[in-house]
């Protein structure tokens, strides 16, 4: 196995953040399940824990300056230097663009961008003292442009320009980051746009996957799988990298 590390998984109550949560435990590593709301961390952790695993459970909103620095200091006390990010909390506030409220578009660049950035300020501390660290931002397919979607696209795409970003600046201190842009995935973030559009969630499914090259929608395991690799110690020389994980090629 190889070396244990302590890993932050953000917005790992459900969906994405938790698949990847729960494939970092099965990899060996420790990890900290943050979420808004601390009680719904907790079938996360116990999954893991269940596995025989190491995991806490963390509530926090990512952005907010204080509740991040708090709960580093509480991950590095329990579990110790965290040394692997994934930036996955996410939201979406969709509309036409003449119809986006100012609420909507901050909500959005609130959590995946001064989210992710908030985050990554503080557990850089730890990475670079530690000379080692991996980072995984989560963009979107939308970061290309996508109707209804601004405030979230750009979002996706500011995850990008972040990312490379952070590989230039931390780099020389053994941190590599790169960015996930999922296609469309299996949660309840896509079952609430079907539900928007007025579409059975299985039809919404259906047709989307006869859209896509392999003819099937994405599973949070798909995208916990490229995390897994991203954040392997083998993964060293990737970096400041966009993956498109979307059943086929995307530019
Ligand atoms: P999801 O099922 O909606 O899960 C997102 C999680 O993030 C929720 O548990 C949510 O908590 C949490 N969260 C929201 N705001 C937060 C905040 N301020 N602080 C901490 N946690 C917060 O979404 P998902 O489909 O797994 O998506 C995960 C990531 O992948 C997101 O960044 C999303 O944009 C991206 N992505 C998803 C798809 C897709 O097709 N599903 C495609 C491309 C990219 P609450 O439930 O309490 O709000």
């Amino acid at each position: 196995m190889s070396t244990q590390r302590t890993a932050v998984v953000t917005g790992a109550a459900r969906g994405i953040g938790k698949a990847i949560a729960l494939r970092f435990a099965h990899d060996g590593h420790k990890v900290a399940v943050v979420d808004l709301d601390e009680a719904a961390c907790q079938g996360t952790v116990d999954e893991i824990t269940a596995a025989g695993g190491q995991a806490i459970a963390v509530g926090a909103d990512v952005s907010d300056e204080e509740q991040v620095a708090a709960a580093f200091e509480r991950i590095a006390a329990e579990l110790g230097a965290p040394t692997i990010l994934v930036n996955n909390a996410g939201i979406i506030r969709d509309n036409m663009l003449f119809k986006m409220t100012t609420d909507d578009w901050d909500a959005v660049m609130g959590v995946h961008l001064r989210g992710a950035f908030l985050m990554t300020k503080a557990c850089q501390a730890f990475m670079t003292q530690e000379k080692y660290g991996r980072i995984v931002n989560l963009s979107s397919t939308s970061a290309l442009g996508n109707r209804g979607q601004a405030n979230y696209s750009a979002a996706k795409a500011g995850m990008q320009g972040l990312t490379k970003t952070l590989a230039i600046e931390l780099g020389k201190f053994g941190v590599t980051a790169n960015a996930i842009a999922p296609g469309f995935i299996q949660t309840e973030m896509t079952a609430s746009t079907a539900e928007r559009l007025g579409v059975p969630f299985d039809d919404f499914i259906k047709y989307s996957a006869e859209q896509i090259p392999v003819q099937r929608v994405g599973q949070p395991e798909d995208i916990a799988a490229t995390a897994a690799f991203l954040c392997s110690e083998e993964a060293g020389f990737v970096s400041g990298q966009v993956i498109y994980v979307a059943g086929g090629p995307k530019d």
